[in-house]
Order: structure tokens, then C-alpha cells, then sequence
């Protein structure tokens, strides 16, 4: 069985040099944190340039101990070891992300589910041991999906007998809020923060101009300059969710990690990456747009074309603490789908081999 574990993140293109010059009190600091099963960059500017960096670590570590479930001791594990017996005790950190995941869960119709986790486990996601679970296997598991209940007392919250839940679709965009805060606490002028698939792009770049953040070809997923096109964005989290990204093949197909909740198996929709864009500072109401986008841009993986641009249409479904997004759909059959708004701020990579589609 061949297996691919892809630590892909969306490509700094201005690092490969656009002759952008640094003021000389610009002091730069670029570091590489391996956290969260993916290689990350932080990249600051300004005096504290180098503290505002490691304190980004810290976040990242510090939330990664806690958030992990595949981390002996953290929160999740316990809550995951106990469930159906007592109650766990979390923190703020946690119990923020329970109650964003039962609401993303609430306003995708299901689609984003944390309970996925058991499912998840037997195709072998958790621990790299991959392999194609039986129908029998996958419907019992979906049994603890679907009963998913988290009971919160003040105490602590406990799952239900054989539950247990995973973060991975929703901690790295979280990590990204928090990292904002840190920029603001360290005065950064302007910085980057790829998080494998989460890249926040704060402020612009030291020329003045927008972040250049290129959109992997889901159909190259190893390809270091193989991107669809590429997104100028100023202040803005865009998150990339795609099959590419984590995956392992057997006797010829191609299993990936992001798993469709109504079925059991990995979603099989007809696209092949979703990125979601947000600015910062709108979001959920509460301050965490990079959640936001982390949120859906799996669940509209999930969902495919037509119903991803459906929910994209329609803010009443965005809930009450919804806010504007805008979407880049790769499909498999070729397409590239960009939406209103997001439309001049995307150019098409013309030697990619994709169509190119804006959508209102
Ligand atoms: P992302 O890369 O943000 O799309 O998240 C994918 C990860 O989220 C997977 O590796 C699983 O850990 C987890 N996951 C898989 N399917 C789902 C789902 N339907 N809802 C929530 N999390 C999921
Ligand atoms: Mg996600």
C-alpha cells in the first residue's frame, strides 16, 4: 500500500523574490514550527519581529498539547478516554472550539462533523495506518456519528459511550485567530502565517502590495509550482481544504481524509479543493473568521459544487453569526470557480490547464 502523508501548504510566492524592498528598520523573522502533523511558517515584521514569531510557537504548542488527539494527555484525549464515563475537565480553549464546531455543524446541515472521529480512525487517519474499512464496520461507527451528544455540566462535559471527537478540520484555523492577537499584542506591522493549509495574510507586504498566495493544483500535489492561480490578499485568512492533502490508494483508488458524514466514506462530491477567504476581523461574531473559513472550507468540500454555491448564496444559513466569504472550487473535471468579490483578486495560473469560471 502506498501512502502519501502531503505536508502541503498553500505557496509563498513572494518569497521567490519580487524585488520587494524592506525598509532598513524592517527587521524580518521567518521561522518553521512542525506542530498540528504539519509543517508550518510564521513569518513577522517589525521591531519584535523575532519574539512576535516565537510567541506564534508558543500558541501553536501550547494549543496543539491541548487540542491533539492524538497527544496521550490532552484535553481531547481524556475527553475522548472517557467518554460515556466522568466528565472532563477543559478549558477555554476547548470548550470555544466545542461550541463553534456544534455550530458549524448546525449551519452545514451536518456536513462538518468533530464526531467523525471514530470513522475517521478506521480508515486508518489517526495513526497512518491506513485501510478500506468493511460496510459493516463503517455503519456501525456512523451509529456513534449520528447519536453524537455531549453532555456539559458545570463540572466538566463528557461524549457518549464510544464517541469521540477530532479537531483537525477546525484547530489549525483557530491557531490562525490566535496568532492574529499575538501580531496585535507584538505591534506587526505586516506578517504571514501558513499553517498547512491555513494561511493568514496580515496586512500587505513591505512594497505596499498585497500577500500573493498561490492555490495548489489539487491534481500536483507534490508540484512546488503547481498552482491553479494565485490570490492577492491584504488582511484576510484564505484556507484551503482538498483530497490532495492527506491520503493513501489501494488496489488503484484513492482514499483521502476528509470524510463525508451521511456516508462513512471520503467525500466524493467532484471537487477536488475548496478555499474559503474571509477578512479578518469579521467571522463568527466572535472574533474568529480563520475558524470560520477552517470550518468550511471542509464542509463545502464535502457538499460539492452546486450546494456549496447554494450556502455561498444564501446568508440566512450563514446563522446569526455569519459573515461575507468568498470561495475558490477546483473541480475535477478542470474548473476553476471563483466568486463575486473574491473574482479580481484571483488571477488564473494560464499554463494550468484549468478553466476558468466566475460565479454570482
Ligand atoms: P481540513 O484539512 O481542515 O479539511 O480537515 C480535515 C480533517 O478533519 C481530517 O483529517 C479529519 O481529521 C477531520 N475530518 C474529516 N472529515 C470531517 C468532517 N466531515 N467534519 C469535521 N472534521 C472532519
Ligand atoms: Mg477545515
Amino acid at each position: 500500500m502506498k501512502h502519501l502523508t502531503a505536508y502541503v501548504f498553500l505557496m509563498l510566492l513572494l518569497l521567490s523574490g519580487c524585488g520587494a524592498q524592506l525598509s532598513p528598520d524592517e527587521a524580518q523573522e521567518s521561522i518553521q514550527v512542525i506542530a498540528m502533523d504539519t509543517a508550518m511558517l510564521i513569518t513577522t515584521y517589525g521591531e519584535r519581529s523575532p519574539a512576535a514569531a516565537y510567541a506564534c510557537e508558543d500558541v501553536i504548542r501550547d494549543l496543539e498539547a491541548k487540542l491533539s488527539r492524538t497527544v496521550e494527555d490532552s484535553e481531547v484525549s481524556r475527553l475522548n478516554n472517557n467518554a460515556g464515563k466522568e466528565l472532563t475537565v477543559i478549558g477555554e480553549d476547548l470548550s470555544a472550539l466545542l461550541d463553534a464546531a456544534a455550530y458549524y455543524n448546525f449551519t452545514t446541515g451536518g456536513a462538518f462533523n468533530i464526531a467523525i472521529a471514530p470513522a475517521a480512525s478506521a480508515w486508518g487517519f489517526t495513526k497512518d495506518h491506513f485501510q478500506v474499512p468493511s460496510q459493516e464496520e463503517i455503519d456501525e461507527l456512523l451509529k456513534l456519528v449520528d447519536g453524537f451528544t455531549l453532555r456539559e455540566e458545570p463540572e466538566g462535559v463528557a461524549l457518549g459511550p464510544g464517541q469521540s471527537i477530532d479537531l483537525g478540520a477546525i484547530a489549525k484555523g483557530y491557531a490562525a485567530d490566535k496568532i492574529v492577537q499575538v501580531f496585535q499584542e507584538y505591534e506587526v506591522p505586516r506578517g504571514l502565517a501558513q499553517l498547512g493549509g491555513n494561511v493568514l495574510a496580515y496586512g500587505d507586504r513591505p512594497d505596499g502590495t498585497p500577500w500573493r498566495v498561490g492555490i495548489q493544483d489539487p491534481a500536483k500535489p507534490g508540484g512546488k509550482n503547481a498552482f491553479v492561480g494565485v490570490l492577492e490578499l491584504t488582511d484576510a485568512f484564505a484556507v484551503t481544504s482538498g483530497g490532495y492533502q492527506r491520503y493513501f490508494e489501494q488496489d488503484g483508488k484513492t482514499y483521502h481524509h476528509i470524510i463525508d458524514p451521511a456516508t462513512g466514506y471520503p467525500a466524493d462530491s467532484g471537487l477536488t479543493s475548496v478555499t474559503v477567504v474571509a477578512a479578518l476581523g469579521e467571522g463568527d461574531g466572535s472574533g474568529f473568521p480563520g475558524t470560520m473559513c477552517d470550518a468550511y472550507s471542509t464542509a463545502l468540500f464535502i457538499m460539492g459544487e452546486e450546494q456549496a454555491l447554494a450556502f455561498w448564496r444564501d446568508e440566512t444559513r450563514w446563522g446569526e453569526q455569519g459573515c461575507p466569504f468568498g470561495l475558490v472550487l477546483v473541480t475535477e473535471d478542470g474548473r476553476v470557480l471563483v466568486t463575486e468579490g473574491l473574482a479580481d483578486r484571483f488571477t488564473l495560473d494560464e499554463d494550468s490547464g484549468y478553466t476558468y469560471e466566475a460565479v454570482s
